[in-house]
């Protein structure tokens, strides 16, 4: 297992000068994934909070090679870019033997929504390539709107809690089970308070030959309505509250649950440390958090059965 120090000690790939906002998890995850390979990385970034922030001509953090994808096709411009590096390889025109590795980088709304069907052709063709979402629940960059992996009861700008509406009335979108149901050699559901647990996933990710997906739960100030200190620990009472839990699933059939809470705690603590929930702790939308603690225990219990039997059994 590496040591902070080790980590630290890593060269930075991406680095100061952005403008992502003061708290916000994508500098954190990426800084932790960029430094899970040893080989140059090039990469797909859809647009989104971290393009925009992190490209402001005539600066870019970006030490390495880096495409900017429009939203809905990041998977299909580095499933090209593979192809192209895997057919000049085997014609023996590449002027260097070093292994390249290839990664997509999206927003939520990118995956979940606008970018699935790039996303999942790339991975059933089998593109040697890490998918990584950093998923925040709206479409961040564009004004909070909703997105298909805002839970249900979300206040959002375009699902506002008011006398209308208790916030999103549908469920989220969990697009993690989805990939899983691709069969490819791994996905991983990782946050950022566990350092250790997201740089491990990365690791395997590049690691495993074929396509591999990381979703990571990425707090966010802005939308979020937390203080900015404290958006990396707040993660930790999604793992706490079983609402974001930590697994693994590899070549589709073992899974592992990387974390099992001592004490579960109930789906409340999660919703009250958070402006966009604040409202379902009200009597009448009560019903809306037994939903939601419904669905997380359902999940939980499936997750664990899993982990005892496979997933294919
Ligand atoms: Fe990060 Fe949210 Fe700000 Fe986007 S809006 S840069 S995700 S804190
Ligand atoms: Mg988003």
């Amino acid at each position: 297992m590496i040591t902070l120090k080790e980590l630290t000690n890593k060269e930075d790939l991406f680095v100061s000068g952005h403008g992502l906002c003061p708290g916000c998890g994508i500098p954190i995850i990426l800084k932790l994934v960029l430094r899970a390979t040893e080989y140059p990385i090039v990469i797909s970034n859809a647009t989104g909070c971290l393009q925009i922030a992190s490209t402001k001509f005539p600066a870019t953090s970006w030490k390495l090679n880096w495409i900017h994808s429009s939203l809905g096709n990041a998977a299909s411009t580095i499933s090209g870019i593979e192809t192209m590096y895997r057919v000049l390889k085997k014609k023996g025109k590449l002027q260097t033997d070093t292994e390249i590795k290839f990664l997509a980088i999206v927003g939520d709304g990118g995956t979940n929504d606008i970018g699935l069907s790039s996303l999942s052709g790339a991975i059933e063709r089998g593109h040697d390539f890490v998918y990584l979402c950093y998923d925040n629940q709206s479409y961040a960059n564009s004004g909070g709107q909703r997105s298909s992996a805002s839970p249900i009861g979300t206040s959002t700008s375009t699902t506002p809690t008011g006398k209308v509406l208790p916030g999103k009335l549908q469920y989220r979108k969990d697009i993690t089970k989805i990939i899983v149901a691709h069969k490819l050699p791994y996905v991983a559901q990782t946050a950022p308070w566990n350092w250790e647990d997201l740089y491990t996933k990365a690791k395997k990710a590049f690691d495993i030959e074929g396509p591999a997906y990381l979703n990571v739960l990425n707090p966010c100030p802005k939308k979020w309505g937390i203080p900015s200190n404290k958006s990396i620990e707040l993660t930790r009472i999604a793992a706490d509250t079983c609402v974001w839990p930590l697994y693994e699933i590899e070549a589709g059939k073992n899974i592992n649950v990387n974390y099992k809470p001592e004490n579960k705690l109930p789906v409340t603590e999660w919703l009250k440390s958070q402006n966009r929930f604040k409202h379902l702790l009200n009597i009448e939308n009560r019903w809306i958090v037994d939903e939601i603690q419904d669905e997380v225990d359902q999940n939980w219990k499936w997750l664990l059965k899993q982990e005892k039997r496979g997933i294919n059994n």
